[in-house]
């Protein structure tokens, strides 16, 4: 079994990213900028923005938060939108999502300029990568293809099984495995909460995406000798080993699992990372305007 060390291979890209960054620089171009957009204050999406924060500094970008408090009207969030669709210093922005329930995420997501839409969640992103035009694939997918290629894991031909059909992770991902591109090329079967005898789907898979959002579901008698499994569950739960609290646990049962493996994510260190990774490398794509010129 190896462990893909996802948490190794976002540093190796980041590195790479500070290079382009100081040749820009070096060159006159001006700093890339992210923005990010934060309602509220849960504790999951504090952490999330503060890493994003952190990363752009590592890599020698500017970045920026906005901050509003959980009663922000959908107008006021519009108009920041608005605002930021208009400033020519901001490259690329995010609006971290959950939000809270008084406010249309996907009208949110809607205002976003196709242009700025780093997190790749805007209608017109999501189909310009189902038809392979230049885009933004969302983050984590994007991240999981990342790792696959620097794994040299091959795809071509194998059955693959994503569990979970969520815009913003498992539809996506389902849809990139089945393209015909070196990461892609898979059969694919996309299960979700209705699915009968999941069981029987994953056993018989090569490939194993699980973003369903529930700890430990996938258990060791449910995957094949020599699987590679992708864990991109991050649920926060109670614990008392840790300073703050809780702990980040995965979607797989890592012990039983692990040792039936020939290739695994971590968690954390697996998909988390590389979800950063992917938000930045679309950031550097907004600002060389690569994707929309
Ligand atoms: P989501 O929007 O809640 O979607 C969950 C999906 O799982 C749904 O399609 C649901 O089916 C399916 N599902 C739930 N219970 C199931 C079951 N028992 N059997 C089969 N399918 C089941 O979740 P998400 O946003 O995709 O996130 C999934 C997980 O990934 C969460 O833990 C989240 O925190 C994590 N995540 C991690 C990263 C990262 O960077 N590591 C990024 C994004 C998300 P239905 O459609 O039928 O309801």
């Amino acid at each position: 079994m190896q462990l893909i060390d996802g948490k190794k291979i976002a540093l190796e890209i980041q590195d790479e990213i500070s290079v382009e960054v100081k040749q820009i620089i070096a060159k006159g171009g001006k700093q890339p900028h992210l923005a990010a957009v934060l309602v509220g204050n849960d504790g999951g999406s504090e952490t999330y923005v503060a890493s994003k924060i952190l990363t752009c500094e590592k890599v020698g970008f500017k970045s920026s938060l906005i901050r509003h408090n959980s009663d922000v009207t959908e107008a006021q969030l519009l108009e920041t939108v608005h605002q930021l669709n208009n400033d020519p210093d901001v490259d690329g922005f995010i609006v971290q999502m959950p939000l809270p329930k008084h406010i249309d995420e996907q009208k949110i997501i809607e205002a976003i300029k196709p242009e700025k839409d780093v997190d790749g969640f805007h209608p017109i992103n999501v189909g310009r990568m189902v038809l392979d035009l230049p885009t933004y694939v969302s983050a984590t997918p994007y991240g999981i293809v990342q790792l696959l290629a620097k794994y040299n894991i091959e795809t071509s031909g194998k059955t693959c099984v994503v569990i979970g059909r969520s815009h913003i992770v498992g539809s996506p991902m389902s849809i990139l495995l089945a393209k015909n591109t070196p990461q892609g090329n898979c059969t694919v079967t996309l299960c979700h909460s209705k699915t009968k005898n999941l069981k029987s789907h994953t056993l018989n898979a090569d490939i194993i995406v699980c973003a369903l959002g529930q700890p430990e579901f996938l258990k060791g008698d449910m995957v094949k000798e020599g699987a590679v499994v992708i864990d991109v569950g991050t649920t926060r739960v109670k614990s008392s080993e840790t300073k703050s609290g809780f702990k980040l646990k995965g979607d797989v049962l890592f012990e039983e699992v692990a040792p039936k493996c020939s290739y695994i994510t971590p968690v954390p260190g697996g998909v988390g990372p590389m979800t950063i990774a992917s938000l930045i490398k679309n950031t550097l794509l907004a600002a060389r305007k690569e994707i929309y010129k």
